[in-house]
């Protein structure tokens, strides 16, 4: 992982759609040099074995998070379960292209990689928004006048009655899967969804805005099975700041 940045992860995420570019925009960093005018410089290839998509360092540390959640913890999920994602969804791409090119009965293979490669990228876009919807000392409310605010107010009529909804979303998600707060473009509204692994029962293009890994491996070296008390803990530690500002991205 020593030769990616930020950046790079930033600029291979521009490449897959909304989901990315939004995420992103809310991981810029102050010391990323812009680009004069706006314009965004070439994308280099990536080099053998590596990208397009790349496992963007936590924007903070391990321990940060708590008690909520414990390092250990952190340290698995990222290290090693988002490099899983990461390393599939880049396989997958290496797969598909191997299939196109050696043509014949291979083609038969595309649906199994396909899902393979929804499987790992839709895990690897929302870990990488789930890292930065929360920091050290987050937690609370949103921002008063902030959009989030006011759309939640709006959508849900208030803060508690969306925490509500939205932690049993995530409780109720059947197995592995997260609960997602998004911006349904359509409708033009907030809707709390539930994703079975990372992929199934999404509401194609709507914008994750906040998503909650109840997968067991994001609680059950500290939780156990109390996944209600890992979903409290996950209120505590909400980057209501990042959260708005992938709202407003989207809206
Ligand atoms: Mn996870």
């Amino acid at each position: 992982m020593t030769r990616l940045t930020r950046r790079d992860a930033i600029k291979s995420a521009a490449a897959v759609g909304g989901w990315m570019m939004l995420t992103g925009a809310a991981t810029a960093q102050a010391d990323e040099p812009k680009p004069a005018g706006g314009a965004s410089p070439p994308v280099p290839p990536p080099a053998p074995g590596e990208g397009p998509y790349v496992l963007a360092p936590l924007p903070y540390g391990y321990s940060d998070l708590e008690p909520y959640i414990d390092t250990q913890t952190m340290k698995l999920h990222h290290d090693i379960h988002h490099a899983a994602y990461v390393k599939g969804a880049n396989a997958a791409l290496v797969e598909l292209e191997r299939i196109r090119r050696e043509g014949g009965d291979q083609i038969h293979r595309v649906r199994a990689v396909t899902q393979s490669l929804a499987f790992n990228l839709a895990g690897h876009l929302l870990h990488d928004v789930f890292w930065q919807v929360m920091k050290k000392g987050g937690g609370g409310a949103p921002p008063r006048d902030s959009d989030i605010a006011r759309m939640i107010q709006r959508d849900f009529g208030t803060l508690d009655a969306f925490k509500g909804h939205f932690a049993a979303a995530g409780q109720q998600v059947m197995g592995s899967g997260w609960a997602i707060l998004c911006w349904e473009p359509l409708a033009q509204r907030l809707l709390v969804v539930q994703a079975e692994k990372h992929e199934n029962l999404h509401a194609p293009g709507a914008v994750p805005l906040l998503p909650l890994d109840v997968w067991e491996h994001a609680y059950y070296l500290q939780y156990q099975n109390r996944r209600a008390d890992y979903i409290k803990g996950f209120f505590e530690v909400i980057n209501w700041e990042a959260v708005d500002a992938r709202l407003r991205a989207a809206m």
